[in-house]
This record gives structure tokens, C-alpha cells and sequence, in this order.
């Protein structure tokens, strides 16, 4: 999952950074309106955490901009802008959902993953696909009735292999989901990660599609 944080906050930023990188989420942080935009025509995201009070453009227009281009990304404003009138104004201008600054970073994951779920169409937060479940709130993994332990990162590529189950995912989409900008991506990474959740679920779990990516197997 791939995160895009538009905070100029320097203190709010670094912390929900932090928070959502633990969560095993790959994250871009911008910290103005122009940046954003930048981001935004340039890779694809699952949702976008936006502040509205940003130098160079207002979130508020960002959001617009979003919308007019018929872009369904999810987007989740946080803000000081607590009055009813701002609240109002962001939803009606497609943001799917408002938190009102200061929040709690827990509430903020949250909403994250409610957010991404509802925009998937599913009211369940687990994942369930075969012998395997995932369960996102909890970054818990069930494998044939046993719980796995996962790096955040192998939780990551999991979870973008889950995406549409028994789709292939190339090599590249799955980087994009594990990694945000800036972070060093070892040319071998993703084969590392993909080796240890073969080894800790099953070794026919995922498989190679060559030349093109992987995809993940319904096992009984
Ligand atoms: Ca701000």
C-alpha cells in the first residue's frame, strides 16, 4: 500500500511517517500544494493523507484539482480547520474523510485502513483467499489456521499480491507498494521478501510468472 502524506508540519509529518512506516505502508511525503499535484500526476497511490493549510496551494484546491481530473483516490484531510464550515467543505469536495488536528495517531491509521477498505468495496477488513487470511487492522496473517509472524515488509507484499488475488503483479508494482521515495530498493528485495514468505507460509504460495511478475495460489 502506498501512501501519499501532504504535511508541511515538520512535527506532524515525521510522526505520521513513522506510524504509517511501521504499519509496513510505503509513504511519500510532500510538504506543499505544488508538490503534491507533482506527486500525484506521477504515481499511483491507495490513498492520500491531506492537509488543507499548505504553502503555494491550498489543500482544499489540491482536492479539487483531484476530482475534476477524475481521479477516485481516496483522500483523508487532516487539518486544524475544525469549523463545521471547513468540515462541510472538504467532504463536499470529495475528500472521503476529515480528521481534525490535533489527532491520535491510532485514530488516524484507522481511518487510513477504513478509508482504503471501503474505497475496495469491502465493509470486512479481512482478506481471505483460500488457507489465507489477512487482516490489515490487526497486521495479523493466518495460514491455515495457524498465525504467521511478517516483517512489516513481507506484510506489505502480501498484502499488494492480495490486491486481486491470482492477478500477476509485476516486480515494479510491488516496490511501489513496499517502498516510498528516498528509501534504498536493493535490486533483489522484493525475491527476499517474496523467499521468506514462501519459506514461513508455503513454497507454492507465490508464484513466478517469467519475465512479467508474480501472483499469489488459492491454497486449500
Ligand atoms: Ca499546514
Amino acid at each position: 500500500m502506498r501512501v501519499l502524506v501532504v504535511e508541511d508540519d515538520p512535527m506532524i509529518g515525521r510522526a505520521v511517517l513513522a506510524g504509517l512506516h511501521e504499519q509496513g505502508y510505503a509513504v511519500d511525503w510532500v510538504r506543499d500544494g505544488a508538490e503534491a499535484e507533482l506527486a500525484l500526476a506521477h504515481a499511483v497511490y491507495d490513498v492520500a493523507l491531506l492537509d488543507l493549510g499548505l504553502p503555494r496551494k491550498d489543500g482544499l484546491e489540491v482536492l479539487k484539482g483531484v476530482r475534476r481530473a477524475k481521479n477516485d483516490l481516496p483522500v483523508l484531510i487532516i487539518t486544524a480547520r475544525d469549523a463545521v464550515a471547513d468540515r462541510i467543505a472538504g467532504l463536499d469536495s470529495g475528500a472521503d474523510d476529515y480528521l481534525v488536528k490535533p489527532f491520535d495517531l491510532d485514530e488516524l491509521l484507522a481511518r487510513t485502513r477504513a478509508v482504503i477498505r471501503r474505497h475496495g468495496g469491502r465493509g470486512q477488513s479481512e482478506i481471505s483467499y483460500g488457507a489465507l487470511i489477512l487482516d490489515p487492522a490487526r497486521r495479523r496473517v493466518l495460514f491455515q489456521g495457524s498465525e504467521v509472524e511478517l516483517s512489516p515488509r513481507e506484510f506489505a507484499v502480501l498484502e499488494a499480491l492480495l490486491k486481486e488475488p491470482g492477478a500477476v503483479v509485476s516486480r515494479e508494482r510491488l516496490e511501489d507498494a513496499v517502498y516510498g521515495w528516498g528509501e534504498e530498493v536493493g535490486s533483489n528485495s522484493i525475491e527476499v521478501h517474496v523467499h521468506h514468505l514462501r519459506r514461513k507460509l508455503a513454497p507454492q504460495l507465490i508464484r513466478n510468472v517469467r519475465g512479467v511478475g508474480y501472483r499469489i495460489a488459492r491454497l486449500p
